[in-house]
Formats: C-alpha cells, sequence, structure tokens
C-alpha cells in the first residue's frame, strides 16, 4: 500500500499518515513532496502538504484515504526543507510551519478584469455618431467598459447597446500580476573603493554557489543599502532569473526601499509583509513560485515563500529585535534567513551599523565573511556625540529639557535645519499615580501600568490594547484631583516644546501617530521636505530613514534601556543610541548628538560618545563570556499560562522534578514571567542555559515528554529568547 505523511496545521509534532489510493495516482501522476492535498481530519476536509511517500507492506494500519490533490502548485523543495527544519529547531509544530508558507493561498484572487472589444467584423445596425465614434476609440484593443464610454466621450450607455447588439463582447482577464523584469543596468551607482569590493564579495559568493554567509558592517550613511543594491545587479546580470528576499524589520521602511530599488532598477519589486492585502499576497505568492518575480522586499514572514531560484537573502538592520516573532509561532526571523540560505545553498547578507554580538562573534570566529564599510558616503560626517550631565544641568521640575539641549535646539532652529528628540516611549506619561495613597494605575487583568495618552484622552495598557477614560478620582483610595502624571513620553515632550519655541513646526512620530505605512510615509514625507523643524520620536523614526536637514539629535533619556536586568539591556540601548545619534547629518551638513543621561560614567554611554563600537564589544563581550551567555552559550525559555493560577503552579512543579539529567546545561525557575499577568493568565518561566555544543532542542523534546500539560495551560517553547 502507498502511504503518505502530510503536514496538517495541527499544534501536533508529527506528519499525519494516509493512504494513496490508487485512483488517485492513476488521475495525477504519482504523489510526491510539496504536493497540496485535501484530507479528511474527523469530519472535515482539510488543505495539507506531503512530506513524504512511501510504500508498507502487510501493515494492518488502518489509514483514512487523501481525498484529492488540490489545483494549487507544489511547495518547492527548498520551503519544504526549510519548515521541516524550523519546526524542529524551534519545536514548534511543522504543519503549522507548513500553514505559514501556505498563507499566501488563503486570499481569493482578485476579482478578473471585464474589459470589451470588438467581436469579429459585425457592424452596428444603426451608426450614429456615438456609437462610430466608440468603434473608432476602440480599434482593435480590448478596454474596460468604462474606461471606453469615458474615452470617446459617450454616455456608458452607448456602450452597453453595442455589447447588446453583439457588436462588441465582455472578456474576463485573468488578474496575474505582471512584474517587470528588473534591468540591472537601469541606473547605476558609481560605488567607492569599500563599496564596489563588498558588492564583488557578495556577487562572488553568489556566483560560487553553495552556503556563503555574509556580515555588511558600516556605520550608517556609509551605502550598505548602494552596496547590497550593487551586488544584486550582477546576480541578476548572471541569472535573470535569480531570486533575491529583501528582509526589513520594520513595514514603515519598506516604501524608501522599494522606490530606491524601483530607481535603480526600473522595476518595481514585489512587496510582502501584513500591511499588503491579502488578494494583492496572493498574487505575490503565486509569481514568486512561478518564477515570474525577482526581487520581494518583505519582512520576516517572506522567509516562507515558496521561491524557486533563492540565490541571496538580505537582512537588512540585522540587530534588530523585531525580527524577532514572539506572538503565535516564535522565532527569529535573522536566525532563520541564516537556515534558509543554507538549505537553498545561498548567500545571506546581514547589514548593520551595529550588529548583534551574535552575528559579531561569527564575523570574528570566520563562519561568516566580514565586509566592512570605512566612512560615510561623500563628505557626510558622523555627528559629534556628547553627554549631557543631568546632575549638573538638572531641568526644571516637570520639563525634560535640560539647558543645553534647548539652547543646541535653539541654535538650529536658527540655522533652518532640523532636531529629532528621541525618546522611546509613546504616549504622555508611562505613569499615572495617586499622591493621596500612592496607588499607580494598572489595566484590571494585567501586570502593567497604564500609559497616559493626551491626544486621545485616555490611559492606555500597551501590552493588551486595554482602555479607559482617564477617571476623575482614583480607583482605589477615592480621593479627588489627587491623580498625577508621572515621567515624559512624547507627548509630553513635544508640550514642552512648543511651549519653548511656539514659531517651530512640531510633530510626534511613534505607533500611535502613524499606526500604519502610509501614515508612517506622509510623517516622513513631510520631514524629508522641510515642514517640520523639531521631530519628537520613538524609535519608529529613529531606524533606518534618511532626513538630509535633520541635525541634532537630542536622546531625552539615554538611561532608559540601561535599566531593568535584562540580557540585551546593553546591547539595545547601545545599538538603538547609536541608530538615533546616527540620523544626524547625513548629507552636506555636519550634525551632533546630545544625549542626556543622569549616568554619564556607564560605559555603555562612554563608548557612544567616543564613538568606539570596539570598546563596547568587547567589554560587552566578556561579560557574557564569564556568564556563558550568548554568542558563548544558548538559552531556551518556557512559558506557561493561564487563567487558572493553581494549574499554571503545578505544571510548572510537575516540568521542575521532570528535569532529565543533562551536562553543561542549568535550568532556572519556575519563577513569575517578566509579565506575570497578562489578559487575566498567571505566567510562569523556566529558562534553560546550555554550553554551545548541548543539543538543546534534543534535551528540550526529551524533557517535555515527560509532563502532561493539561488542556487549560499553555506551554511555548522559546529558543533562542530575545528578551531575558
Ligand atoms: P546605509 O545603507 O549604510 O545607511 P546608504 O546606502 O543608504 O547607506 O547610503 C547613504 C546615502 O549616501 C544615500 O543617500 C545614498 O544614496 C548615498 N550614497 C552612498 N553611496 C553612494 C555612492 N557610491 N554614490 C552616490 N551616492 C551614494
Amino acid at each position: 500500500m502507498k502511504v503518505a505523511s502530510v503536514l496538517i496545521p495541527l499544534p501536533v509534532p508529527e506528519a499525519f499518515d494516509y493512504e494513496v489510493p490508487e485512483a488517485l495516482s492513476l488521475a495525477h501522476g504519482d504523489l510526491a513532496r510539496g504536493d497540496q492535498v485535501a484530507v479528511p481530519l474527523g469530519p472535515r476536509l482539510i488543505r495539507g502538504v506531503v512530506s513524504e511517500v512511501f510504500e508498507t507492506t502487510g501493515s494492518n494500519r488502518r489509514l483514512k484515504a487523501i481525498d484529492s490533490v488540490l489545483d494549487d502548485p507544489p511547495l518547492p523543495a527548498g520551503v519544504m526543507d526549510f519548515v521541516e527544519w524550523a519546526g524542529r529547531w524551534t519545536l514548534s509544530a511543522p504543519g503549522e510551519m507548513a500553514a505559514t508558507a501556505l498563507k499566501g493561498l488563503r486570499a481569493p484572487r482578485p476579482r478578473p478584469e471585464r474589459r470589451v472589444r470588438r467581436l469579429g467584423e459585425r457592424s452596428p445596425s444603426r451608426a450614429t455618431p456615438a456609437r462610430t465614434g466608440v468603434l473608432e476609440t476602440l480599434g482593435d484593443r480590448a478596454m474596460p467598459p468604462a474606461d471606453l464610454a469615458r474615452a470617446a466621450g459617450v454616455s456608458s450607455g452607448v456602450v452597453k447597446g453595442l455589447i447588446d447588439e453583439g457588436v462588441l463582447e465582455i472578456i474576463e482577464i485573468a488578474a496575474e500580476a505582471a512584474f517587470d523584469r528588473p534591468d540591472p543596468d537601469h541606473a547605476p551607482a558609481a560605488l567607492n573603493g569599500d563599496q564596489a569590493a563588498s558588492a564583488t564579495a557578495m556577487a562572488d559568493g553568489v556566483a560560487g554557489g553553495g552556503f556563503r554567509p555574509f556580515l555588511l558592517d558600516g556605520v550608517t550613511g556609509s551605502g550598505k543599502t548602494e552596496a547590497y543594491l550593487e551586488a544584486i545587479a550582477r546576480v541578476l546580470r548572471a541569472d535573470p532569473a535569480a531570486q533575491i528576499l529583501i528582509l526589513l524589520p520594520e513595514i514603515a521602511l519598506t516604501q524608501a526601499l522599494i522606490e530606491r530599488i524601483t530607481a535603480r532598477f526600473g522595476a518595481a519589486p514585489a512587496e510582502w509583509h501584513s500591511g499588503v492585502a491579502p488578494p494583492r499576497r496572493r498574487q505575490v505568492w503565486e509569481a514568486v513560485v512561478a518564477g515570474r518575480c525577482n526581487i520581494v522586499v518583505g519582512a520576516r514572514s517572506a522567509l516562507f515563500l515558496p521561491f524557486v531560484n533563492l540565490r541571496l537573502i538580505v537582512v537588512d538592520e540585522e540587530h534588530d529585535g523585531s525580527f524577532k516573532q514572539e506572538e503565535g509561532l516564535v522565532y527569529h526571523g535573522r536566525d532563520l534567513a541564516v537556515a534558509r540560505a543554507r538549505i537553498e545553498g545561498a548567500a545571506v547578507v546581514l547589514a548593520s551599523a551595529t550588529p548583534s554580538l551574535e552575528t559579531l562573534w561569527n564575523a570574528q570566529s570566520g563562519r561568516y565573511d566580514w565586509l566592512k564599510l570605512g566612512a560615510r558616503h561623500g563628505t557626510a560626517v558622523l555627528p559629534d556625540i556628547a553627554l549631557l550631565d543631568l546632575r549638573q544641568n538638572t531641568p526644571d521640575p516637570q520639563t525634560w529639557l535640560s539647558q543645553p539641549l534647548r539652547l543646541a535646539i535653539g541654535e538650529t532652529l536658527l540655522r533652518g535645519e532640523q532636531t529629532l528628540l528621541f525618546l522611546n516611549r509613546r504616549g504622555y506619561a508611562p505613569v499615572v499615580l495617586c499622591r493621596a495613597c500612592g496607588h499607580r494605575l494598572t489595566a484590571p487583568d494585567t501586570d502593567s501600568w497604564l500609559v497616559e495618552h493626551r491626544y486621545t484622552g485616555r490611559l492606555v495598557c500597551h501590552l493588551t490594547g486595554f482602555s479607559m477614560a482617564r477617571p476623575k478620582l482614583c480607583p482605589s483610595c477615592g480621593a479627588e484631583d489627587s491623580l498625577v502624571s508621572v515621567g515624559p513620553g512624547v507627548e509630553r515632550v513635544e508640550e514642552e516644546v512648543r511651549q519653548l519655541f511656539p514659531e517651530a513646526r512640531t510633530a510626534v512620530f511613534s505607533s500611535d501617530t502613524a499606526p500604519d505605512a502610509r501614515s508612517a510615509r506622509a510623517l516622513i514625507q513631510k520631514m524629508t521636505d522641510g515642514e517640520i523643524d523639531i521631530l519628537v520620536a520613538t524609535q519608529a523614526a529613529a531606524k533606518g530613514h534618511n532626513f538630509p536637514r535633520l541635525t541634532l539629535v537630542g536622546v531625552v533619556d539615554a538611561d532608559l534601556g540601561l535599566r531593568g536586568g535584562d540580557l540585551r539591556a546593553a546591547e539595545r540601548t547601545y545599538q538603538l543610541l547609536a541608530q538615533a545619534t546616527g540620523r544626524a547629518g547625513r548629507a552636506d551638513r555636519p550634525g551632533r548628538a546630545l544625549l542626556q543621561s543622569w549616568t554619564p560614567e556607564h560605559p555603555v554611554l562612554m563608548a557612544l560618545a567616543a564613538g568606539d563600537r570596539d570598546a563596547f564589544v568587547e567589554a560587552e563581550m566578556s561579560e557574557r563570556e564569564v556568564a556563558s551567555l550568548p554568542p558563548y552559550g544558548r538559552l531556551a525559555a518556557i512559558i506557561l499560562s493561564s487563567e487558572n493560577a493553581a494549574a499554571v503552579e503545578k505544571t510548572a512543579n510537575d516540568l521542575a522534578q521532570a528535569i532529565p539529567n543533562a551536562e553543561r546545561l542549568e535550568v532556572y525557575g519556575p519563577a513569575d514571567a517578566p509579565l506575570a499577568l497578562v489578559r487575566g493568565r498567571r505566567r510562569k518561566r523556566l529558562l534553560v542555559r546550555a554550553d554551545r555544543d548541548v543539543n538543546l532542542q534534543a534535551f528540550l523534546r526529551a524533557w517535555l515528554q515527560r509532563v502532561k500539560v493539561p488542556g487549560s495551560v499553555r506551554l511555548t517553547v522559546d529558543v533562542d529568547p530575545y528578551s531575558f
């Protein structure tokens, strides 16, 4: 009997076996890995993907039979290998990984377009001037009826009359997206020496075939994008059918890159992220699997697209924590990009001005080719960075900008240049507290403070989206007029700026004022056009954007990310502040950055001010090495959550009792997770640390098999957690 293992979208670690009926093979030819099939599951039919087909003899298993083979294109071998590998690596269900790869098919196709054309040589029974005009306008083309009526200057009734009479016929044209082939020679750039050498190395890496990882390392503005676009041009010249994927951490960054690629290659790339309408995503999916599309710019989920000739993956801003997906399937986009490239035998380029310690470690040890871009392109120089000691320059009560920073903003305004004030806090104030009883307002079912938003007049939980009007009385003690807003968010800093510089044009850039790609683009455009003098922004604007007239960056609270004991606190702060300060002075005007801090002697801030990345990396690496933490060791987290606190507690203790024996590996916890209560669910966490050469996944699998997790408890495994 022929049997197929089929991946179906269920949270189980294995594929399901089904019988392959003979009639099916007769009708469709032999079933193969990657084929999409409909299979029975309980009373329903669901979509699955064939993982494997094999013969069994004498089996007395009674298997259900595959219902039918679907018309949709099979998943290419590379995607199949990738989803199965990713399932094993992240300990998630391969069927759910495969379902991610099929997401593009979930939407309906865009509706076919209706057009009219001449039906043979038939003439109208009455040749009015209007009718003759229509036929002349149309000629032997096919046009949408409304366009035709407009072009001929007649009412739509005239066109309809001709259709009714059989002079014109309606045809439907399938809306298949056409992607113009990129032209590698459309608008080449003249590269400087470092850029050209890097582009050559990357393109040669692709030409050599096989897996080739690169770190493309250069300060903001050094031309990393320019260099990888040139590498892409060379790849396309050598193989016009080559496919290239560029991953970005934020949807807000895609538009600028798409415009740059379109200008460079004379053809727009495909776009893939959650902001793209589902019917369009379906078109992209179908074009990618048919090899009709060369360049895709996307978010991490684009890694699951069915490329058939993937030669190069670029992960831009590779250090960015947004590449980590923490809801649903838990994975790191950068790590999976490297895995996909390995599986496809392709090159992968990790680009950053502040690479992650993991990537630097791989480059230092020679696993990755390390391409360095020296200075900024042209005359642009890196900004001067100075620390403002708030102990000596304390702002007045209830204000957040110190005197030297205020002066610098004033000077910048006078020169007609722009200022970016960076504060990674949305809203008006991060905490609202009662002066009478000390109560801090939190969401009813979540352990996080409510953030005051003045523009919308509400208190918002940033974790769950819960919101309420600002109460008149303290919800805890009932005192009147006792609630105060503590600390600044971007809205509050903007309020201060407006009072100080009433004539300046100010704006706030955060995920509240720019919730989607379109509004982000509009704000970025205003900034680029010089219609904003002072932009107060969270990290949403700190990344990747080029503002030629921006010459001053003020970091309102440089200590912010350094508090809290997270593994990556120092690294993340360094990266974020380096990105933010790197925004200044990108064109021909020099820039400067001022960092307000209560602890300017902190090594991270000293390294930033000195522009000494190597010193920072060295210090941070040796701390990690001593503690055997990543990149010197590996981590995994197991998070348990449930509305039933006792069930979480019990499962956590069961897990703690069932830890398999293992060397060079420790388990910590169970303890309250960093967010111990979210939407009414209690959360507990166990952490595993292991030496690099320990098979962490095998340990986790063996461990989890020993414990029965009740249905009321959700268990999430996070391999290589980003925060810790
Ligand atoms: P990065 O990706 O490292 O931040 P970009 O590639 O965006 O750097 O380059 C920064 C700016 O300098 C861009 O406006 C880019 O067009 C310009 N630039 C970089 N290299 C060149 C070059 N060789 N010729 C012309 N302009 C360049």
